[in-house]
């Protein structure tokens, strides 16, 4: 058994543990990144719409309102200078009625209290002029909304860490810890394991993070929040996407409604949907998709029977059940717990993948705090 001391530990190497990992480094912080698994981005961070969001619909004020704007204004520069692949293609949500027609005026108003820049009105007509296969009563349009390769974006998150000198391990799950003087103790596992003590831990574990932090002796406190899961899966088109920009229908209570997305190889994705489940589990149960057809027909009448194939799923890190209200992304620093030299992070659910930059800068200044 070795036993080695370190300045910063990050445990996950998804895009915020990646995100947070590079701010850290990159401010001169010694940098070792855990990560149970056999390379980056393995979990939710490869299983999700990669959308870069405009910030549009979260309560104002909110660690997820305020982090999803500033990482979407620092992604687009981040991703010209890297050479990472996008799409600055934009958005419309669309009203199929005269009573969803209204909404878009609300929508509108908390997307520009979030600051949200060039959100628009348009007419039926407009909207369907620019996409001729839509059906709507109008439509907002969204221009910074925008898809990534999200992989190509963590390896360059990657290259920047290690540049600044982070080193990642992998197959190195964190196992238990111990808060000890000046920081604290990490048992890691794995082919190798050792016990690493470290002056400050970030846990950036996902769906795992409310479980790690249970795992830390001396670092139990009365609002550690608990992990629910909720799947979203998503179904397929066979064929040519039939629009050029995302499609989104006024949201319904407690979701966004059946969406489509389209990636940067052109494939056109409907969903995630919201399923609540009591393991992890990514199967995507092919009958789920009956109930997509008459919600996607009432903004794509074009939608043919039998188009739409079961795809893959991603699962919402979150720390609050079903039906409770939204959650924010939650950071746990000394303020909350009273321990020096940890961070954890929580429910880092979307927007997480275009907020990362942000994340990753605002650790940085809970540490520097
Ligand atoms: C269905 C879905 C759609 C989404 N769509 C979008 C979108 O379009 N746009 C957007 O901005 N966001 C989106 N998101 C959100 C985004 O994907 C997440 O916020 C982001 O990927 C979270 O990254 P992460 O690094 O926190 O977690 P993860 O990617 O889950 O990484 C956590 C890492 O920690 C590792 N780990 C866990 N426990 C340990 C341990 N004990 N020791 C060592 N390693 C450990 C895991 O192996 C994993 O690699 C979506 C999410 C979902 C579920």
């Amino acid at each position: 058994m070795s036993y080695e001391t370190v300045d910063c530990v990050v445990v996950g190497a998804g895009v915020v543990g990646l995100a947070v990992a590079r701010a850290l480094a990159m401010a001169g912080r010694e940098v070792i990144v855990l990560e149970a698994r056999e390379g980056i981005g393995t979990e939710t961070s490869s299983r999700n719409s990669e959308v870069i969001h405009a910030g549009i619909y979260y309560p104002k004020g909110s660690n997820i309102a305020r982090l999803c704007v500033q990482g979407r204004r620092m992604l687009y520069p981040y991703c010209d200078a890297h050479g990472v692949p996008y799409n600055n293609c934009g958005k419309f949500i669309v009203a199929t009625s005269e009573s969803e027609r209204e909404t878009l005026a609300s929508i509108k108003a908390r997307a520009e209290a979030n600051g949200v820049e060039g959100m628009a009105f348009l007419s039926a007509a407009e909207a369907m002029a620019i996409e001729p296969q839509l059906h709507c009563t109008g439509a907002l349009l969204s221009p910074t909304t925008g898809i990534i390769d999200s992989h190509r974006f963590m390896v360059a998150l990657q290259g920047d860490a290690e540049a600044a000198g982070a080193m990642i391990a992998y197959h190195s799950p964190m196992e238990r810890g111990r808060v000890v003087d000046g920081g604290v103790e990490i048992d890691v596992g794995g082919e190798q394991p050792m016990t690493l003590r470290a002056r400050l831990l970030v846990t950036s574990a996902g769906l795992h993070a409310p479980h790690l932090a249970r795992k830390i002796e001396g670092a139990l406190y009365n609002t550690l929040p608990t992990a629910y899961y909720a799947k979203g899966n998503y179904f397929r088109l066979s064929g040519k996407a039939p629009f050029s920009r995302l499609i989104y229908p006024v949201p319904v209570p407690g979701g966004l409604g059946v969406h489509i997305t389209v990636d940067l190889g052109g494939q056109a994705r409907f969903g995630p949907d919201v399923e609540w489940i009591e393991e992890i589990d990514y199967e995507v149960d092919p009958s789920r998709g009956d109930k997509f057809y008459a919600a996607v027909r009432r903004y794509w009448p074009g939608l043919k029977d039998g188009a739409l194939q079961p795809d893959y799923s991603g699962i919402r890190p979150k720390i609050v059940p079903a039906g409770a209200p939204a959650q924010d992304f939650t950071f746990h620093g000394p303020e909350t717990h009273r321990i020096p030299g940890l961070i954890h992070l929580f429910g880092i659910e979307s927007p997480g993948l275009t907020a990362s930059l942000a994340i990753g800068d605002h650790v940085l200044a809970m540490t520097r705090a």
